[in-house]
């Protein structure tokens, strides 16, 4: 998008490919341009764009690249940016269809904490709640402190808010296919028309396919970015000694441990544990913890 927010369609000068493609840090970085991402370009004759520069990013998110199948590529450290220079994050779940999975949701939420981007949740389809089901999450993460959204598309429910918030930001829309992201931005902006519900032929026979973010304007100053497609979501670049602090409510209680060293998994006199066992720290949430901590240690990725 130009400065009129005008669609050119750019390529990227060879050069990148050659430089970004990339060992940096002896981190491999898949594209190494991404959705958000201020560039400058060449305009060429047939209106199209050469890229040349890309500015450095006041933030981005990242996930592990996923190879053909879901798999991710083992034991290597490969880097997919998935949107860059981000306002806010709506994690996008559903209570049903697909249902809700907390662990998930955390494994996203520290990916958006560890870039230091404000993540803000939505809980879509709760025309399909039955038992309060979803207001016990509301609950639970309201009480850490995120701003959590019950909607419905159907219901056309819990919309009004999240456009507010989403006004003169750059915000990107991510979770899992089929939560409702594509519905959920129609639905705040008419004019979009995302397809809803479409999963590519090539997906269904297990293909590979890139899966292409995009970023819409939508209104003066406002951007929103659709992720389509997405299978997995794996945080990129969180290390056992980091972790910890992605997990926000635990931090009150991190300079408290007895061990600097302390990973809070059963260390003696660890105050996130025994926060855990008074009940200040949610239980599911410690889960979700001790969950992405195997994680890291058993595929060695750091
Ligand atoms: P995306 O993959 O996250 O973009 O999800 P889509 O927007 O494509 O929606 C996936 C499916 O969920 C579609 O069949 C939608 O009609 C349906 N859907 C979306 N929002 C809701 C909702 O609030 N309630 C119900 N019952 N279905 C919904
Ligand atoms: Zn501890």
């Amino acid at each position: 998008m130009d400065r009129n927010n005008q669609i050119i369609r750019c390529n990227l000068r060879g050069k990148f490919k050659k430089e970004l493609h990339l060992k940096k840090d002896k981190q491999f970085i898949i594209d190494p341009v991404a959705v958000g991402d201020h560039v400058k370009f060449n305009l060429n004759f047939d209106g199209s764009g050469t890229i040349n520069y890309i500015y450095p990013r006041k933030n981005y998110i990242s996930r592990k690249a996923v190879k053909s199948r879901g798999s991710s590529y083992r034991g290597e450290r490969l880097e997919q940016i998935v949107a860059s220079n981000l306002d806010n994050i709506f994690i996008v779940t559903s209570i049903d269809q697909p249902k809700f999975n907390n662990r998930l949701l955390d494994r996203i939420i520290v990916t958006g904490e560890s870039a230091g981007i404000s993540v803000k949740i939505i809980i879509n389809k709760i025309d399909l709640d039955e038992d309060d089901y979803a207001m016990k999450w509301f609950n639970l993460y309201s009480s850490i402190g995120y701003k959590v959204f019950l909607t419905s598309v159907i219901e056309k429910k819990g919309v009004d808010q999240i456009k507010k918030i989403l006004k003169n930001k750059k915000n990107l829309f991510w979770g899992i296919s089929g939560v409702g992201k594509s519905s959920l931005l129609n639905l705040l902006f008419n004019s979009l028309n995302l397809n809803v519900g479409e999963i590519s032929t090539a997906n269904k026979k297990g293909k590979h396919t890139t899966v292409t973010s995009k970023m819409f304007y939508v209104d003066k100053n406002t951007f929103v970015i659709d992720t389509p497609g997405v299978r997995e979501i794996d945080p990129y670049g969180i290390t056992k000694e980091n972790l910890s602090y992605y997990f926000v409510e635990f931090k009150p209680f991190l300079d408290d441990c007895k061990f600097n060293t302390c990973t809070h998994f059963h260390e003696p006199g660890c105050a996130v544990i025994n926060a855990v066992e008074t009940g200040i720290i949610n239980q599911e949430r410690y889960i979700s913890y001790l969950n992405i901590l195997a994680t890291i240690e058993d595929n060695l990725y750091f």
